[in-house]
């Protein structure tokens, strides 16, 4: 999946066109424990469809419904519910599989759905596909369909793309972070936006429990040279014990790949009694996405994830597994 035709595009803004000037219900779904990415880009369109002159809007994502902290006062929240009306029109957001569309994925088929995208392992699940594995982040694809629909940025706009682009990019670190990238954040910066308290609202502001928890999180990280691996785990009880959500291992990752000795790092946080959600990173040398495709999950080169069961223990031996094959 690689650069979007032109052909997508007029299909894209044309049933959206369509469907606001009818009034018709259009529903925005973002992928199930949402990250900065799938609700920036979500609301951003939201607030870009509203501003288009849709009435019949609403916004929404499948599973636990709170939202992290530093999410809590995004632009465009107020689009978000938790039971929708049917929708004639459907737009999803940073969902690469079915399955990260929860009970969501039954509308698949039904209704048209228009697919905002940036991954590799994207499924095809989507009747129009604005998807480009060469986007650094959903955001970027957000960006320039709202720009297509003639919509100007306003400032509630570009905080959700910004923040969609902070997140994916490691704040414009990783090899996506291409010239136009930059570009894109002088515009939504040109809105007047504040990047260091945005930055320190997403990334910087946790409960001082969380630097407790990071402590043993990367206390118990283990190396094994012989595998060029190096991994952690964070559990249920780990998170009750310091009164934390999950949203606060986000990130907790980058603290455990710099392992200069490690060419795969992997983080496994308990999302049940045995279910483990595995954060992959490569420095470059191993396609995770390929590894988490293999188990389950999804991903980019140098990102991706799947949900693991059983043990910890008995994860790590099949991702040890698929990384030998
Ligand atoms: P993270 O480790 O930051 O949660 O996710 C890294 C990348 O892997 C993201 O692009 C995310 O979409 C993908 N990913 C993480 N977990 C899963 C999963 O369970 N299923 C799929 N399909 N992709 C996942
Ligand atoms: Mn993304």
């Amino acid at each position: 999946m690689g650069e979007i035709t032109e052909d997508q595009w007029a299909a894209a803004t044309g049933a959206l066109r369509t469907a606001v000037a009818a009034g018709d219900p259009i529903l925005l779904v973002c992928h199930v424990n949402p990250d900065g990415d799938a609700l920036g880009s979500m609301l951003a369109v939201g607030q870009a469809l509203r501003k288009l002159g849709a009435t019949r809007l609403q916004a929404t994502f499948p599973g636990p419904q709170d939202l992290p902290e530093p999410f809590v006062a995004l632009p465009g929240l107020d689009l978000l519910v938790t039971a929708p009306e049917p929708p004639a029109l459907v737009v999803t957001l940073d969902a690469a599989a079915e399955s990260r569309l929860g009970a969501y994925a039954e509308l698949l088929g039904k209704v048209p759905v228009i697919v905002l995208d940036h991954h590799a392992s994207y499924t095809g699940f989507g009747d129009i596909d604005l998807v480009d594995s060469g986007a650094a982040a959903t955001a970027v694809v957000a960006a320039e369909l709202i720009a297509r629909l003639g919509v100007p940025l306003d400032q509630g706009i570009a905080e959700c793309l910004y923040i969609g682009v902070i997140t994916d990019t490691g704040s414009f670190k990783y090899a996506l972070t291409t010239p136009a990238v930059h570009r894109l954040a002088a515009d939504l910066l040109e809105t007047g936006l504040n990047p260091g308290e945005i930055s320190r609202r997403v990334f910087d502001t946790r409960p001082f429990g969380a630097v407790k928890l990071y402590g043993e999180v990367l206390g118990r990280a283990v190396l094994e040279p012989e595998n060029a691996l190096v991994w952690s785990t964070a559990s249920l009880a780990d998170l009750e014990r310091h009164h934390l959500a999950p949203y606060v291992l986000e990130g907790l990752i980058d603290g455990i790949r710099c392992a200069a000795e490690a060419d795969v790092a992997c983080l496994l946080k308990q999302v049940g009694p045995a279910e483990w959600s595995v954060s992959m990173r490569t420095r470059g040398g191993t396609d995770v996405s390929r590894v988490a495709v293999a188990l389950g999950g999804g991903g980019h080169r140098a990102a991706a994830g799947f949900t693991g069961h059983g043990t910890p223990e008995e994860i790590m031996g099949r991702i040890r597994d698929a990384l030998g094959e």
